[in-house]
Protein backbone atom coordinates (compact mmCIF):
# COMPACT_ATOMS: atom_id res chain seq x y z
CA UNK A 1 0.00 0.00 0.00
CA UNK A 2 1.31 3.26 -1.17
CA UNK A 3 1.34 6.17 1.29
CA UNK A 4 3.78 8.66 -0.19
CA UNK A 5 1.76 11.84 -1.01
CA UNK A 6 1.10 12.27 -4.78
CA UNK A 7 1.70 15.72 -6.67
CA UNK A 8 -1.80 16.85 -8.21
CA UNK A 9 -2.00 16.76 -11.77
CA UNK A 10 -2.16 20.44 -13.43
CA UNK A 11 -5.09 21.38 -15.86
CA UNK A 12 -8.31 22.65 -15.64
CA UNK A 13 -9.74 21.42 -12.49
CA UNK A 14 -13.74 20.73 -13.15
CA UNK A 15 -15.95 22.95 -11.40
CA UNK A 16 -16.14 21.93 -7.34
CA UNK A 17 -11.95 21.11 -7.64
CA UNK A 18 -10.33 18.03 -8.44
CA UNK A 19 -8.79 16.51 -11.49
CA UNK A 20 -11.35 16.32 -14.61
CA UNK A 21 -11.45 12.28 -15.64
CA UNK A 22 -11.14 13.88 -19.58
CA UNK A 23 -11.07 16.95 -21.17
CA UNK A 24 -13.06 17.93 -24.14
CA UNK A 25 -11.57 19.53 -27.68
CA UNK A 26 -11.27 22.77 -27.80
CA UNK A 27 -11.37 23.25 -31.96
CA UNK A 28 -12.08 21.20 -34.47
CA UNK A 29 -9.92 20.32 -37.71
CA UNK A 30 -11.36 22.08 -40.38
CA UNK A 31 -10.46 20.80 -44.06
CA UNK A 32 -8.59 23.70 -46.59
CA UNK A 33 -10.01 24.18 -49.80
CA UNK A 34 -7.81 21.67 -51.33
CA UNK A 35 -7.40 19.02 -49.20
CA UNK A 36 -4.56 16.20 -49.01
CA UNK A 37 -5.34 12.95 -50.38
CA UNK A 38 -2.63 12.03 -48.02
CA UNK A 39 -4.61 9.78 -45.14
CA UNK A 40 -7.66 9.11 -47.30
CA UNK A 41 -8.83 5.37 -47.25
CA UNK A 42 -8.96 3.78 -50.95
CA UNK A 43 -13.06 4.14 -50.95
CA UNK A 44 -12.69 8.13 -50.15
CA UNK A 45 -9.68 8.89 -52.87
CA UNK A 46 -12.33 6.98 -55.10
CA UNK A 47 -15.42 9.18 -53.80
CA UNK A 48 -12.79 12.48 -54.17
CA UNK A 49 -12.00 11.33 -57.73
CA UNK A 50 -15.56 10.95 -58.57
CA UNK A 51 -16.22 14.36 -57.64
CA UNK A 52 -13.03 15.53 -59.87
CA UNK A 53 -14.91 13.33 -63.43
CA UNK A 54 -13.11 10.75 -62.98
CA UNK A 55 -15.68 7.89 -64.77
CA UNK A 56 -15.98 4.77 -62.47
CA UNK A 57 -14.83 2.08 -64.60
CA UNK A 58 -11.72 3.97 -63.88
CA UNK A 59 -11.45 4.58 -60.57
CA UNK A 60 -10.20 1.67 -59.22
CA UNK A 61 -7.01 1.54 -61.42
CA UNK A 62 -6.06 5.39 -60.57
CA UNK A 63 -7.11 4.56 -57.03
CA UNK A 64 -3.96 1.91 -57.44
CA UNK A 65 -1.98 4.27 -59.37
CA UNK A 66 -2.39 6.94 -56.25
CA UNK A 67 -1.95 4.61 -53.45
CA UNK A 68 1.24 3.42 -54.97
CA UNK A 69 2.84 6.91 -55.77
CA UNK A 70 1.77 8.15 -52.43
CA UNK A 71 3.12 5.27 -50.22
CA UNK A 72 5.54 3.14 -52.02
CA UNK A 73 7.43 6.22 -53.95
CA UNK A 74 6.78 8.97 -51.34
CA UNK A 75 5.72 11.16 -54.52
CA UNK A 76 5.67 15.02 -53.18
CA UNK A 77 3.62 16.31 -56.34
CA UNK A 78 1.44 15.17 -59.02
CA UNK A 79 3.80 15.78 -61.69
CA UNK A 80 5.97 13.29 -60.74
CA UNK A 81 3.27 10.57 -61.45
CA UNK A 82 4.56 9.57 -64.91
CA UNK A 83 1.94 6.84 -65.70
CA UNK A 84 -0.81 9.54 -64.99
CA UNK A 85 -1.69 11.17 -68.17
CA UNK A 86 -1.06 14.89 -68.44
CA UNK A 87 -4.82 16.38 -68.07
CA UNK A 88 -5.85 14.36 -65.00
CA UNK A 89 -2.34 15.12 -63.08
CA UNK A 90 -3.02 18.72 -63.64
CA UNK A 91 -6.57 17.98 -63.03
CA UNK A 92 -6.00 16.59 -59.48
CA UNK A 93 -2.99 19.17 -58.87
CA UNK A 94 -6.10 21.67 -59.01
CA UNK A 95 -8.53 20.06 -56.73
CA UNK A 96 -5.77 18.51 -54.16
CA UNK A 97 -2.43 18.30 -52.63
CA UNK A 98 -0.24 15.54 -51.46
CA UNK A 99 0.88 17.65 -48.32
CA UNK A 100 1.89 16.21 -45.00
CA UNK A 101 2.33 18.30 -41.98
CA UNK A 102 5.59 21.37 -41.98
CA UNK A 103 7.99 20.51 -40.16
CA UNK A 104 8.59 23.51 -37.44
CA UNK A 105 12.03 21.85 -35.55
CA UNK A 106 14.08 18.98 -35.95
CA UNK A 107 16.52 17.69 -33.37
CA UNK A 108 18.96 15.60 -32.99
CA UNK A 109 20.02 13.31 -30.09
CA UNK A 110 24.07 12.68 -29.21
CA UNK A 111 22.10 8.77 -29.42
CA UNK A 112 21.10 9.23 -32.70
CA UNK A 113 16.85 9.67 -32.25
CA UNK A 114 15.54 12.38 -33.83
CA UNK A 115 12.71 14.72 -32.84
CA UNK A 116 10.21 16.80 -35.79
CA UNK A 117 7.53 18.93 -34.47
CA UNK A 118 5.09 18.82 -36.83
CA UNK A 119 2.65 22.40 -37.73
CA UNK A 120 -0.83 21.44 -37.92
CA UNK A 121 -3.17 24.46 -39.15
CA UNK A 122 -5.97 25.71 -36.08
CA UNK A 123 -9.48 25.88 -36.76
CA UNK A 124 -9.48 29.86 -37.62
CA UNK A 125 -7.22 30.48 -40.21
CA UNK A 126 -4.26 33.19 -39.56
CA UNK A 127 -4.15 31.99 -35.59
CA UNK A 128 -1.08 30.56 -34.58
CA UNK A 129 -0.58 26.91 -35.76
CA UNK A 130 -0.50 23.90 -33.41
CA UNK A 131 2.76 21.60 -32.69
CA UNK A 132 2.58 18.10 -32.29
CA UNK A 133 5.75 15.95 -31.88
CA UNK A 134 6.91 12.81 -33.78
CA UNK A 135 9.75 10.89 -32.80
CA UNK A 136 12.70 8.46 -34.76
CA UNK A 137 14.40 6.21 -32.19
CA UNK A 138 16.76 4.11 -34.39
CA UNK A 139 17.83 0.86 -32.42
CA UNK A 140 20.85 -1.46 -33.71
CA UNK A 141 17.89 -3.92 -35.27
CA UNK A 142 15.12 -1.19 -35.67
CA UNK A 143 13.97 1.97 -36.79
CA UNK A 144 10.87 3.38 -34.43
CA UNK A 145 8.56 5.83 -35.00
CA UNK A 146 6.72 7.09 -32.39
CA UNK A 147 3.28 9.06 -33.56
CA UNK A 148 0.94 11.77 -31.79
CA UNK A 149 -2.87 11.06 -32.21
CA UNK A 150 -3.96 14.71 -30.53
CA UNK A 151 -3.06 18.33 -30.12
CA UNK A 152 -2.65 17.69 -26.30
CA UNK A 153 -4.24 15.26 -24.45
CA UNK A 154 -7.73 13.78 -23.36
CA UNK A 155 -6.20 12.66 -20.06
CA UNK A 156 -4.29 13.90 -17.36
CA UNK A 157 -1.34 11.30 -16.12
CA UNK A 158 0.15 12.71 -13.37
CA UNK A 159 3.35 11.99 -14.51
CA UNK A 160 3.02 13.18 -18.26
CA UNK A 161 3.76 16.62 -19.49
CA UNK A 162 1.09 16.74 -22.42
CA UNK A 163 -1.19 15.92 -19.66
CA UNK A 164 -0.69 18.72 -18.53
CA UNK A 165 -2.20 20.57 -22.04
CA UNK A 166 -5.13 21.59 -22.81
CA UNK A 167 -7.02 18.86 -25.75
CA UNK A 168 -6.80 20.90 -28.61
CA UNK A 169 -8.18 18.75 -31.11
CA UNK A 170 -7.99 15.34 -32.31
CA UNK A 171 -5.46 14.91 -35.15
CA UNK A 172 -6.99 13.63 -38.76
CA UNK A 173 -6.06 10.01 -40.43
CA UNK A 174 -3.98 12.57 -42.96
CA UNK A 175 -2.33 13.97 -39.90
CA UNK A 176 -1.35 11.10 -38.32
CA UNK A 177 -0.14 8.97 -41.84
CA UNK A 178 1.33 12.26 -42.80
CA UNK A 179 4.00 12.12 -40.07
CA UNK A 180 5.38 8.65 -41.24
CA UNK A 181 5.57 10.40 -44.48
CA UNK A 182 7.43 13.35 -42.72
CA UNK A 183 9.81 11.09 -41.50
CA UNK A 184 10.63 8.73 -44.46
CA UNK A 185 11.14 11.94 -46.70
CA UNK A 186 13.29 13.48 -43.58
CA UNK A 187 15.37 9.77 -43.55
CA UNK A 188 15.66 9.52 -47.24
CA UNK A 189 13.58 6.79 -46.79
CA UNK A 190 11.92 6.02 -50.16
CA UNK A 191 13.04 4.07 -53.57
CA UNK A 192 16.35 6.34 -54.45
CA UNK A 193 16.35 8.56 -51.95
CA UNK A 194 19.07 9.86 -50.65
CA UNK A 195 19.31 9.18 -46.65
CA UNK A 196 21.24 11.57 -44.08
CA UNK A 197 25.06 11.71 -43.84
CA UNK A 198 25.20 11.02 -40.31
CA UNK A 199 26.14 7.40 -40.29
CA UNK A 200 22.26 6.34 -39.73
CA UNK A 201 21.87 2.75 -40.98
CA UNK A 202 18.92 0.96 -42.86
CA UNK A 203 17.05 -1.53 -40.79
CA UNK A 204 14.90 -4.76 -41.69
CA UNK A 205 14.55 -4.89 -45.81
CA UNK A 206 16.95 -1.86 -46.02
CA UNK A 207 14.13 0.86 -44.43
CA UNK A 208 14.92 3.29 -41.78
CA UNK A 209 11.37 2.97 -40.83
CA UNK A 210 10.38 -0.58 -39.71
CA UNK A 211 7.74 -0.24 -36.26
CA UNK A 212 5.30 2.07 -35.39
CA UNK A 213 4.20 2.72 -32.14
CA UNK A 214 0.99 5.02 -31.32
CA UNK A 215 3.05 6.81 -28.09
CA UNK A 216 2.96 10.52 -28.38
CA UNK A 217 1.21 13.15 -27.71
CA UNK A 218 -2.83 11.95 -27.21
CA UNK A 219 -4.91 8.92 -26.34
CA UNK A 220 -5.40 6.69 -29.47
CA UNK A 221 -8.56 5.32 -28.62
CA UNK A 222 -9.72 8.67 -27.72
CA UNK A 223 -9.21 9.34 -31.50
CA UNK A 224 -10.74 5.80 -32.55
CA UNK A 225 -11.97 6.67 -36.16
CA UNK A 226 -8.91 8.67 -37.48
CA UNK A 227 -6.56 6.24 -35.88
CA UNK A 228 -7.78 3.04 -37.23
CA UNK A 229 -7.91 4.50 -40.53
CA UNK A 230 -4.07 5.93 -40.43
CA UNK A 231 -3.13 2.57 -38.70
CA UNK A 232 -4.55 0.45 -41.56
CA UNK A 233 -2.82 2.74 -44.46
CA UNK A 234 0.26 2.06 -43.00
CA UNK A 235 -0.06 -1.96 -42.78
CA UNK A 236 -1.49 -1.72 -46.28
CA UNK A 237 0.77 -4.17 -48.01
CA UNK A 238 0.12 -2.56 -51.24
CA UNK A 239 1.46 0.80 -49.82
CA UNK A 240 3.36 1.54 -46.48
CA UNK A 241 3.38 -2.14 -45.94
CA UNK A 242 4.04 -2.27 -42.46
CA UNK A 243 3.44 -5.67 -40.65
CA UNK A 244 0.92 -5.30 -37.57
CA UNK A 245 2.87 -6.99 -35.29
CA UNK A 246 5.40 -3.92 -35.81
CA UNK A 247 2.58 -1.75 -35.13
CA UNK A 248 1.64 -0.85 -31.17
CA UNK A 249 -1.42 1.29 -30.64
CA UNK A 250 -0.71 2.04 -26.62
CA UNK A 251 -3.63 2.87 -24.25
CA UNK A 252 -3.96 4.22 -20.68
CA UNK A 253 -7.06 2.03 -20.58
CA UNK A 254 -10.03 3.42 -22.65
CA UNK A 255 -11.89 -0.26 -21.72
CA UNK A 256 -15.15 0.12 -24.35
CA UNK A 257 -12.45 1.22 -27.62
CA UNK A 258 -9.96 -1.98 -26.87
CA UNK A 259 -12.36 -4.90 -28.22
CA UNK A 260 -12.89 -2.40 -31.14
CA UNK A 261 -8.88 -1.91 -31.47
CA UNK A 262 -8.62 -5.72 -31.88
CA UNK A 263 -11.57 -6.44 -33.97
CA UNK A 264 -10.99 -3.04 -36.48
CA UNK A 265 -7.33 -2.56 -36.44
CA UNK A 266 -5.26 -5.90 -34.92
CA UNK A 267 -1.82 -4.45 -34.45
CA UNK A 268 -0.29 -4.84 -30.67
CA UNK A 269 -1.31 -3.49 -28.23
CA UNK A 270 0.27 -1.87 -25.05
CA UNK A 271 -1.05 -0.24 -21.85
CA UNK A 272 0.11 2.31 -19.49
CA UNK A 273 -0.20 0.61 -16.15
CA UNK A 274 2.22 2.18 -14.01
CA UNK A 275 0.22 1.13 -11.07
CA UNK A 276 -0.73 -2.49 -9.17
CA UNK A 277 -3.45 -0.80 -7.23
CA UNK A 278 -6.37 1.32 -7.96
CA UNK A 279 -5.76 3.71 -5.44
CA UNK A 280 -2.77 4.55 -6.59
CA UNK A 281 -3.52 4.32 -10.48
CA UNK A 282 -6.88 6.82 -9.30
CA UNK A 283 -3.81 9.45 -9.09
CA UNK A 284 -1.39 8.75 -11.53
CA UNK A 285 -3.73 7.60 -14.26
CA UNK A 286 -6.83 9.48 -13.24
CA UNK A 287 -8.96 7.42 -16.33
CA UNK A 288 -8.29 4.23 -13.48
CA UNK A 289 -11.57 6.00 -11.85
CA UNK A 290 -13.57 5.20 -14.42
CA UNK A 291 -12.29 2.03 -15.66
CA UNK A 292 -10.09 0.66 -12.74
CA UNK A 293 -7.44 -2.04 -13.12
CA UNK A 294 -9.92 -5.50 -12.65
CA UNK A 295 -11.72 -4.15 -15.61
CA UNK A 296 -8.85 -3.37 -17.99
CA UNK A 297 -7.15 -5.97 -17.37
CA UNK A 298 -10.43 -8.13 -18.77
CA UNK A 299 -10.39 -6.38 -21.75
CA UNK A 300 -7.07 -7.22 -21.91
CA UNK A 301 -7.11 -10.85 -21.40
CA UNK A 302 -9.74 -10.62 -24.08
CA UNK A 303 -7.82 -8.60 -26.83
CA UNK A 304 -8.19 -11.20 -29.62
CA UNK A 305 -4.96 -13.01 -31.43
CA UNK A 306 -2.76 -13.20 -28.16
CA UNK A 307 -0.19 -16.05 -27.33
CA UNK A 308 3.34 -16.06 -26.30
CA UNK A 309 4.62 -15.01 -29.68
CA UNK A 310 2.23 -11.68 -29.49
CA UNK A 311 2.25 -10.16 -26.03
CA UNK A 312 0.54 -7.34 -24.60
CA UNK A 313 3.05 -4.79 -23.19
CA UNK A 314 2.32 -3.42 -19.94
CA UNK A 315 4.33 0.03 -20.00
CA UNK A 316 5.24 0.89 -15.97
CA UNK A 317 7.22 3.98 -15.40
CA UNK A 318 9.58 3.92 -12.67
CA UNK A 319 8.84 6.55 -9.60
CA UNK A 320 10.90 6.99 -6.76
CA UNK A 321 9.01 5.88 -3.96
CA UNK A 322 6.22 6.06 -5.52
CA UNK A 323 5.54 2.91 -7.32
CA UNK A 324 9.24 0.88 -7.13
CA UNK A 325 8.74 -1.66 -4.20
CA UNK A 326 9.31 -5.00 -4.36
CA UNK A 327 6.21 -5.79 -3.15
CA UNK A 328 4.79 -3.72 -5.94
CA UNK A 329 6.87 -6.08 -8.17
CA UNK A 330 5.17 -9.09 -6.99
CA UNK A 331 1.84 -7.69 -6.72
CA UNK A 332 2.08 -6.96 -10.46
CA UNK A 333 3.29 -10.39 -11.16
CA UNK A 334 -0.14 -11.62 -9.29
CA UNK A 335 -2.15 -9.03 -11.80
CA UNK A 336 -0.88 -10.31 -14.83
CA UNK A 337 -0.95 -13.86 -14.13
CA UNK A 338 -2.64 -15.69 -17.69
CA UNK A 339 -1.85 -12.66 -19.71
CA UNK A 340 0.90 -13.32 -22.42
CA UNK A 341 2.44 -10.02 -21.11
CA UNK A 342 5.41 -8.04 -21.60
CA UNK A 343 6.34 -5.51 -19.07
CA UNK A 344 8.61 -2.22 -20.08
CA UNK A 345 9.92 -0.60 -17.09
CA UNK A 346 10.25 2.93 -18.11
CA UNK A 347 13.02 5.32 -16.27
CA UNK A 348 10.89 8.89 -15.50
CA UNK A 349 12.49 11.20 -17.81
CA UNK A 350 11.93 14.19 -15.38
CA UNK A 351 10.22 16.96 -17.21
CA UNK A 352 10.56 20.93 -15.97
CA UNK A 353 8.22 21.47 -12.81
CA UNK A 354 7.88 17.80 -11.78
CA UNK A 355 7.78 16.60 -8.08
CA UNK A 356 8.09 13.18 -9.56
CA UNK A 357 11.99 11.53 -9.52
CA UNK A 358 13.14 8.53 -11.54
CA UNK A 359 13.81 5.08 -9.36
CA UNK A 360 17.20 5.27 -8.24
CA UNK A 361 18.78 1.86 -10.72
CA UNK A 362 19.36 -0.47 -8.02
CA UNK A 363 15.67 -0.02 -7.50
CA UNK A 364 14.72 -0.62 -11.49
CA UNK A 365 17.30 -3.75 -11.33
CA UNK A 366 15.89 -5.17 -8.25
CA UNK A 367 11.78 -4.77 -9.70
CA UNK A 368 13.13 -6.12 -12.78
CA UNK A 369 14.73 -9.12 -11.39
CA UNK A 370 11.61 -10.60 -9.41
CA UNK A 371 9.26 -9.32 -12.70
CA UNK A 372 12.40 -11.34 -14.67
CA UNK A 373 12.02 -14.33 -12.46
CA UNK A 374 8.01 -14.84 -12.65
CA UNK A 375 8.80 -15.84 -16.34
CA UNK A 376 8.24 -11.88 -17.79
CA UNK A 377 10.60 -10.17 -20.62
CA UNK A 378 10.99 -7.44 -18.46
CA UNK A 379 13.52 -4.92 -20.74
CA UNK A 380 14.67 -1.97 -18.81
CA UNK A 381 13.72 0.88 -21.96
CA UNK A 382 16.42 3.45 -21.62
CA UNK A 383 15.06 6.48 -22.02
CA UNK A 384 16.28 8.18 -25.73
CA UNK A 385 17.30 11.49 -26.54
CA UNK A 386 17.38 13.27 -23.15
CA UNK A 387 19.55 16.09 -24.33
CA UNK A 388 16.84 17.12 -26.54
CA UNK A 389 14.22 15.88 -23.90
CA UNK A 390 12.37 13.16 -25.50
CA UNK A 391 9.49 12.47 -23.03
CA UNK A 392 6.45 13.29 -24.72
CA UNK A 393 4.90 16.42 -24.73
CA UNK A 394 8.12 18.47 -23.88
CA UNK A 395 9.65 19.83 -27.21
CA UNK A 396 6.59 21.05 -27.81
CA UNK A 397 6.47 23.05 -24.02
CA UNK A 398 10.35 24.28 -24.83
CA UNK A 399 9.27 25.23 -28.04
CA UNK A 400 6.33 27.55 -26.35
CA UNK A 401 8.44 29.22 -24.02
CA UNK A 402 11.24 29.97 -26.62
CA UNK A 403 12.15 33.65 -27.43
CA UNK A 404 11.74 34.91 -31.04
CA UNK A 405 15.31 34.87 -31.43
CA UNK A 406 15.55 31.36 -30.21
CA UNK A 407 12.42 30.32 -32.27
CA UNK A 408 14.20 31.80 -35.19
CA UNK A 409 17.29 29.46 -34.62
CA UNK A 410 15.06 26.29 -34.15
CA UNK A 411 13.92 27.07 -37.15
CA UNK A 412 16.57 27.94 -39.31
CA UNK A 413 17.49 23.98 -38.00
CA UNK A 414 14.46 22.52 -39.09
CA UNK A 415 15.80 23.05 -42.91
CA UNK A 416 12.32 23.48 -43.87
CA UNK A 417 13.22 25.77 -46.40
S1 LIG B 1 0.60 9.50 -20.63
FE1 LIG B 1 -0.42 9.50 -22.65
S2 LIG B 1 -2.63 9.42 -22.12
FE2 LIG B 1 -1.57 10.07 -20.24
S3 LIG B 1 -1.63 12.35 -20.35
FE3 LIG B 1 0.32 11.65 -21.28
S4 LIG B 1 -0.12 11.58 -23.52
FE4 LIG B 1 -2.12 11.57 -22.41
Amino acid sequence: MQTTPIPAATGAAPPGGGVPLEKTPSERFVAPAKPSLVGMTRSELAEALGRIGVPERERRMRVQQLWHWIYVRGAQSFEAMSNIGKALRTTLDAHFTLARPDVEAEQISVDGTRKWLLRLPGEHPGERPHLVECVYIPEADRGTLCLSSQVGCTLNCAFCHTGTQRLVRNLTAGEIVGQILVARDRLGDWPGGTPPANGLVPRDGGRFVTNIVMMGMGEPLYNFEAVRDALLIASDGEGLSLSKRRITLSTSGVVPNIPRAGAEIGTMLAVSLHAVNDALRDQLVPLNRKYPIATLLEACRNYPGLSNARRITFEYVMLKDVNDSPADARALVRLLKGIPAKINLIPFNPWPGTTFECSDWERIEQFSEIVFDAGYASPVRTPRGRDILAACGQLKSATEKLSARERMALRAMALTE
